[in-house]
């Protein structure tokens, strides 16, 4: 079982290192947390190599498109799709992949490793570091929040949580505890954008500072871009 497969280079390493330790055994099934690049753009290394490859219907939809772009690499889509939930047993272990609605895009999951207590969030979670908000593939930083405490309330508060991303120096893999932090600080997020809405600012005022946020001082200074989707996305609903 193998949750995203980076880049094709290192998802060849992976699969050579899989095949040696397991004296080839195939892959029962390849899963992508997210249609990125940095988490299915190595999905064909695993061609002839996984059986099924599985993720949500939307992502899903978004490799198939990337690959059918002209000049796109030679890439590995996924054969299973799922809308809300898909659980499978493999071996001793069930494997469950979950969506819970829109958040860093429109089609993330979480694969939980139900036995093993362990669920990989790919990037509905970024340890101490600045989201990548995919707006213009259905991100939604208000429903981000709830996406998270849904995910957490779903998991043992000693559950391994896998980080999609982690800032220098923060470990990738945590508990809830650390899923707390990047909910509270996509509530600060949404605070500073919503009060300089509220104070009339356009957005180039808006996004002339890249502050940090207090209490999130981990998190690092924010790009012009991010405040500026998030901008966007507030301005929207308001
Ligand atoms: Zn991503």
């Amino acid at each position: 079982m193998v949750v995203d497969s980076q880049f094709p280079d290192l998802a060849k390493l992976c699969v050579e290192g899989l095949k040696e330790r397991s004296k080839n055994r195939p892959v029962d099934r390849l899963i992508n947390t997210h249609h990125h690049g940095d988490h299915s753009g190595g999905n064909i290394a695993f061609k002839g190599v996984a059986k099924k490859m599985v993720a949500h219907e939307f992502a899903a939809n978004l490799i198939k498109q990337a690959a059918a772009a002209p000049n796109a690499a030679e890439q590995l889509s996924p054969d299973s799709t799922f809308t809300d939930v898909w659980r499978e047993q493999v071996g001793d272990e069930w494997v469950r992949a979950k969506y819970y609605g829109r958040a860093h895009t429109g089609g993330d999951a979480v694969i939980s490793f139900e036995r093993a207590n362990v669920a990989h969030m790919g990037d509905l979670m970024f340890n101490r570091r600045i989201p990548v908000i995919d707006r213009v593939n259905g991100a939604l930083v208000a429903n981000w929040i709830t996406v998270i405490e849904k995910a957490a309330a779903d998991h043992a508060t000693d559950t391994t949580h896998i980080f999609g991303h982690a800032g220098i120096k923060f470990p990738v893999t945590g508990t809830r505890a650390e899923l707390m932090v990047f909910r509270d600080y996509l509530t600060a997020l949404l605070n500073h954008t919503r009060a300089a809405i509220k104070a009339g600012q356009t957005k180039e005022q808006f996004t002339a500072t890249t502050p940090t946020l207090a209490g999130f001082e981990a998190f690092g200074a924010h790009t012009a871009r991010t405040l500026g989707i998030v901008f966007d996305e507030m301005a929207e609903a308001k």
